[in-house]
């Protein structure tokens, strides 16, 4: 089965907007056994829509086309493709009742122009955008020319109203439309604390037998962590899936720290929460990244007390206590400055754990004794406080992500008692 995606937007083109249906589609529909042999990005231009559009109808049997649903004049994908499959555009009542529904909810006045969303290609059969006035829309361009092709979808652009529409409405009309020949699993596990090489050389040879049977096994090195993941069809993908889940957390034990979508931070707040403890923040070059991420969790509230950003020495004095002996004799980015970080804050806060970080996010500001990147990480508990240098020689956003990893890993081992 062949599948191309066609993502539209003059923004796309000017690198006014990144391109994140790309990757979240793809990754959609690989995680699902449907893999996308093509994609392209193209302006909102009607030649540019078009001759996409065309090439893809001549060779692929699914299409996604995201963007240019709106009501604005750059928005020409629907009246487009309903020109070139030669079908008539009406509006469907069920269509406008709900974008007049839309406004009225929220209390404000309908734009005219909103109304064009409501007009549907003939045969098309219309996806209700939950999330706003668009509807998404499934076509089946069948015969002649567009022999190749059994289903279009169109899908408006914002991720929002997108992401949403395509797992609830796309991915059954997918199921059924195009039933894999077999059944299949993907499954990711995430681990901590070793290299990508060294995962490898623990698991490959334990998972051998089912490898050589045919499952694919990968591994991916990301800041902080390598994913492996395993992705096997068959009438037996589900029982040899969970028996190499299995067989590397045996062997990588407390090393992994999730699975598939789950983020490091939904594994502290588990943990906490389960053990009913609690967490407070004392961060510095990281300004609040971690906290940021402790707070996309749901039920946070249950386990996280306070971060203070204490970015200046004052700061640090007045909120945390950290001795002015302190700064003065080793800076503020130092072992003895982030363990009095990480005290103050548990002291202050009475948290069960306190994480502190200090460090050197560049571009200036760096020494030959403490270059940019350099950054120290504290984790204080009833058993005691822990501190580690790391070197995190990026620019500030990726420092800001890779400190926050390696505090939360660090938080994690403690947690479970892992050196
Ligand atoms: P609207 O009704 O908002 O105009 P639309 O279906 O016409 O929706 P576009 O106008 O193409 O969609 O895009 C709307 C917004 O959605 C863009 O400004 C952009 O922020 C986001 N968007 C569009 N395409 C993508 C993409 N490929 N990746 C990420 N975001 C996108
Ligand atoms: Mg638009």
């Amino acid at each position: 089965m062949r599948i191309e995606i066609i993502n539209t937007g003059s923004e796309l083109m000017l690198g006014r907007v990144l391109n994140t249906h790309q990757q979240w589609l793809c990754r959609q529909l690989a995680d699902r056994g449907y893999t996308v042999n093509r994609q392209v990005a193209i302006d909102d231009s009607a030649p540019a829509i078009e001759g996409a559009v065309r090439e893809a109808l001549a060779r692929a049997e699914l299409i996604v086309v995201t963007g240019g649903l709106g009501p604005t004049s750059d928005d020409r994908t629907r009246d487009l493709i309903a020109a070139l499959l030669g079908r008539k555009l009406g509006e469907d009542p069920a269509v406008v009742a709900h974008i007049e529904g839309f406004f009225a909810a929220r209390k404000r006045p309908m734009p005219a122009s909103t109304r064009i969303q409501a007009m549907v290609p003939e045969g098309a059969s219309v996806l209700m955008n939950a999330h706003g006035t668009a509807p998404g829309l499934v076509m089946e361009p069948a015969g002649g020319k567009n022999a190749a092709c059994r289903l279009l979808v169109m899908l408006p652009g914002p991720p929002r109203e997108l992401r949403p529409m395509f797992t609830e409405q796309v991915v059954p009309i997918l199921r059924e439309r195009f039933p894999l020949p077999a059944p299949f699993v993907c499954r990711t596990l995430k681990t901590s604390g070793m290299g990508e090489s060294q995962v490898e050389e623990k698991i490959a040879g334990p998972l051998r037998a089912l490898t050589d049977a045919g499952m694919d096994l990968g591994y991916c090195a990301r800041i902080g962590e390598v994913d492996v993941r395993f992705v096997t069809r068959g009438t037996d993908a589900q029982k040899n899936v969970a028996e190499a889940e299995r067989i590397v957390r045996e062997i990588l034990g407390p090393l992994v720290f999730a699975a598939d979508d789950e983020q490091l931070e939904e594994t502290i707040v588990k943990l906490l929460t389960n053990r009913k403890q609690t967490i407070a923040l004392a961060e510095s070059c990281t300004g609040g990244a971690i906290a940021d991420r402790l707070t996309n969790v749901p039920g946070a509230s249950a386990v996280f007390l306070a971060g203070l950003v204490t970015y200046s020495n004052e700061a640090k004095q007045k909120f945390l206590g950290v001795r002015s002996e302190t700064l003065a004799q080793h800076g503020a980015v130092s072992e003895a400055t982030v363990r009095e970080m990480a005290e103050g804050a548990r002291d202050a806060t009475g948290a069960d754990y306190a994480i502190s970080v200090t460090g050197i996010a560049g571009p200036g500001g760096g020494t030959p004794e403490k270059p940019v990147g350099t950054v120290w990480i504290g984790v204080a508990s009833a058993s005691g406080t822990i501190a580690q240098r790391r070197f995190n020689a990026f620019d500030r956003e990726t420092f800001k992500n890779v400190t926050s990893q390696h505090a939360l890993d660090m938080l994690r081992r403690q947690i479970l008692g892992i050196s």
